[in-house]
């Protein structure tokens, strides 16, 4: 009866070990799909599961529940995997600064335009070289001092 009743609590232990990352996951994958709209945050979410999983298994390692080869193995494993993906994630970075370099220099060459100061020989807002005052655009000579105008 004892015998039993042990048993019963072993399978519902193991059970929930079992189970528990079984109610864990659907949740961790379903952020990771709505995160993984971009390439940058498909490589980045990678990058996390990949340090987790190296944490996990050096963690596991000490637990003493892995053995030497295997823990060089999935280690050796995982650090080229995040070392590609730190190589993928260098490249995606780097277009992003390009892009956001070329940004940069329109929005300035924009606002250099755009901010630059009427001239005043712009067509309309002349004023006379001899009295100063301003000319009627067309007109040969000044209204005020009859100075010619060019
Ligand atoms: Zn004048």
């Amino acid at each position: 009866m004892l015998v039993a009743a042990a048993c019963t609590l072993l399978v519902a232990l193991v059970g929930l070990y079992v189970l528990t990352p079984l109610f864990r996951e659907p949740k961790g994958n379903l952020d990771v799909e709505l995160l993984a709209e971009t390439e940058l945050d498909r490589l980045l979410n990678r990058k996390a599961v990949i340090y987790s999983n190296i944490k996990d298994l050096e963690f596991e390692y000490k637990m003493g529940r892995l053995s030497d080869a295997d823990y060089g193995r999935l280690g050796a494993g995982y650090k080229a995997e995040a070392a590609l993906v730190l190589q993928k994630l260098d490249q995606l970075g780097a277009e992003k600064n390009v892009d956001e370099q070329i940004e940069k220099e329109i929005s300035v060459r924009r606002g250099k335009l755009s901010s630059a100061p009427p001239s005043q020989s712009a067509p309309g807002f002349a004023s006379c070289p001899s009295c100063g005052s301003a000319t009627v655009p067309g007109k040969k000579f000044c209204a005020d001092c009859g100075q010619r105008l060019a």
